[in-house]
């Protein structure tokens, strides 16, 4: 896809809420963290709500379905129907369907959401490299799934049975740390077996085709905190993103993203959605925001002046990303984003 390199965030007169039909927003690090609600998404995501703006729902994790993912959300305050929840497990059981006769059985190495997914499609979930699958399907599968499972795995995709991967995400966070995530899991079949899957999940098109084949949004706003699922993947499909810093993506991060990291805005949280953004203008040799001017200096980011800190954020992202260009800005941005408590 062609499309010019950003070098600033992008200003809204209107509401972002207003400006777009529909948010797809990620879950963890956006909405919830470990299970509770991020601070101010409930509210903010009623009045998007009671605004017009329709809210869907985009999920990398492949384990639990639509159904259990809406309920979740009810419970927290979010009420959202199982329609409006998009997974990588749809994504890959769409993708298989398109590669397998219908009705071909395909070996689960996941869990329920997978199995759902695929029955949705007229496929049939198999728990056997026996059980002669047409495809192996590959999705987070929590701690219950075994070793055993990967064994079935490699023994089809061995034999050359085609092999397809809800998502790569090496990691998953969970409320006591870092746990091994389905790209992890994904490596012990590539390892034992020198294979490729195909890859369905965030940043890649079969996710991005499902979510807009099931929300039908006509000019949607990707919201995430993750740069290289969420904003790559608003990226690729050329839509324009809202990065939120609720979840893993820091200040430090946010300036030195390559153009594809790049995302159209950037706000603290959910609240975001319900505010114009500010412009971001050269000024001087550099660029302001607010009340904030930054430059990029010989080797290190500057800021001068005072204000909300999200607009020195904004202004110091098009020092960084003007200076940078087409690839990662190296300059040290540590002292300016401490002045901004970033
Ligand atoms: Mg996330």
């Amino acid at each position: 896809m062609s499309q010019s390199v950003r070098t600033r965030p992008e200003g809204s007169g209107q509401a972002l809420s207003a400006a777009y039909d529909t948010a797809l927003l990620d879950l963890d690090g956006v909405v919830y963290a470990g299970g509770d609600a991020i601070a101010h998404a409930v509210e903010s995501l009623a009045i998007a709500r009671s605004s017009g703006m329709h809210l869907a729902y985009v999920t990398n994790n492949a384990l639990r379905t639509p159904d259990a993912v809406a309920g979740h959300l009810t419970e927290l305050g979010i009420p959202t129907g199982a329609g409006d929840v998009i997974t990588s497990a749809q994504a890959v059981a769409r993708l298989i369907s398109e590669q397998v006769p219908q009705g071909a059985r395909v070996l689960v190495v996941g869990g329920e959401g997978l199995r759902v997914a695929l029955r949705e499609r007229g496929l049939e979930p198999v728990e056997s490299a026996d059980d002669d699958p047409a495809a192996v399907a590959q999705g987070y599968g929590g701690p219950e799934l075994t070793w055993g499972r990967f064994a079935e795995a490699c023994y089809a995709v061995a034999r050359g049975v085609p092999w397809f991967a809800s998502n790569t995400d090496l990691t998953i966070p969970s409320g006591r740390g870092i746990a091994p995530g389905n790209g992890a899991a994904v490596e012990v079949v590539r390892i034992a077996t020198g294979a490729e899957p195909q890859v369905a999940g965030k940043p890649l098109p079969p996710m991005h085709r499902e979510t807009i084949l099931r929300t039908g949004a006509g000019r949607p706003l990707v919201v995430g905190d993750r740069l290289d699922t969420d904003i790559e993947g608003a990226f690729n499909g050329g839509v324009d993103s809202l990065l939120v810093l609720t979840g893993v993506t820091d200040g430090a991060q946010l300036l030195a993203a390559p153009p594809e990291h790049r995302p159209t805005y950037v706000d603290a949280d959910l609240r975001g959605l319900l505010t114009g953004q500010p412009d971001v203008t050269p000024k001087g040799d550099g660029f302001g925001c607010g009340g904030w001017t930054a430059t990029a200096g010989a080797d290190r980011l500057e800021l001068v002046g005072e204000g909300e800190a999200l607009d020195g954020l904004r202004a110091l992202c098009a020092a960084a990303w003007t200076a940078a260009g087409e690839g990662s800005c190296e300059l040290d941005g540590g002292k300016a984003l401490a002045r901004l408590g970033l």
